[in-house]
């Protein structure tokens, strides 16, 4: 089964127009050295640099991704961008749903597969995240509460080539702690299952589960080497391009 690795960088609500172009333009160049054409690398910085980020990733192959949008294509939504908008201006992908946003914006499930619904229709590949907290994962839940989020928040439209999952567990994103690699492959495994039941086998075999959560170049190779890990999703360490090309070099 070859599922092709993705690298996706989530730079959040980081970068000005010099530093986040001075980014692109590296993660750009260094992808381009490799001449890799077995892994995907994506960035998606903040909507206030998609279009410059565009320019700046040119003929490297780095795709473009935003990391969020509303459900409707146009209308009264003050401060919302739509899918339509985002594939318009040239976005190959999107995040829905990350924890960031399910917890300060108090997003959904079925918000979160509206959101990816729309974005699918948009032509727009979607990364769905998912993961447990802290207290969830203590009280032995972290399936139950993957299970739950895979089947609320995985549209119906969802199959292996529009759509890619993320699981990110939210004590890891951002602290430096991250699960040990049984325990990722445990659920990445358990995740897959789970997708086989909301998509059918076939596209479960096929769709690409992502690891987030403080990869780093000193862990990427493990992570990325486990067998149901398709690639990551990197905060941190997408904000400095030896860092994150030093992740897309440990995914070989
Ligand atoms: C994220 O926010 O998606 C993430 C994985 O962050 P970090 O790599 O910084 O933990």
């Amino acid at each position: 089964m070859v599922r092709k690795t993705l690298i996706a960088g989530n730079w959040k609500m980081n970068g000005l127009l010099d530093d986040g172009i001075a980014l692109a333009k590296g993660v750009g160049a260094e992808f381009k050295k490799t001449g890799r054409r077995d892994c995907e690398v994506l960035v998606c910085p903040p909507f206030t640099l998609l279009t410059s980020v565009k320019k700046a990733i040119k003929g490297t192959r780095v795709q473009l991704g935003a990391q969020d949008c509303h459900f409707e294509s146009k209308g009264a939504h003050t401060g919302d961008v739509s899918p339509v908008m985002l594939k318009d201006l040239g976005c190959q992908y999107v995040i829905v749903g990350h924890s960031e946003r399910r917890t300060n914006h108090g997003e959904s499930n079925e918000l979160i597969s509206k959101k990816a619904a729309a974005a699918i229709e948009a032509g727009l590949k979607v990364i769905i995240c998912i993961g447990e907290t802290e207290q969830e994962r203590d009280a032995g839940k972290t399936i139950d509460v993957c299970t739950k989020q895979i089947m609320g928040s995985v549209p119906q439209n969802a199959t292996d080539k529009n759509t890619v999952i993320a699981y990110e567990p939210v004590w890891a994103i951002g602290t430096g702690k991250t699960p040990t690699t049984k325990d990722v492959e445990d659920v990445h495994a358990a995740i897959r299952k789970v997708l086989a039941k909301k998509c059918g086998r076939a596209v479960a075999n096929k769709m690409r589960i992502l690891y987030g959560g403080s990869m780093k170049p000193t862990n990427a190779k493990e992570l990325l080497a486990l067998p149901d890990v398709d690639g990551g999703l990197i905060g941190g360490a997408s904000l400095k391009v030896a860092d994150f090309a030093a992740i897309i070099e440990a995914s070989k």
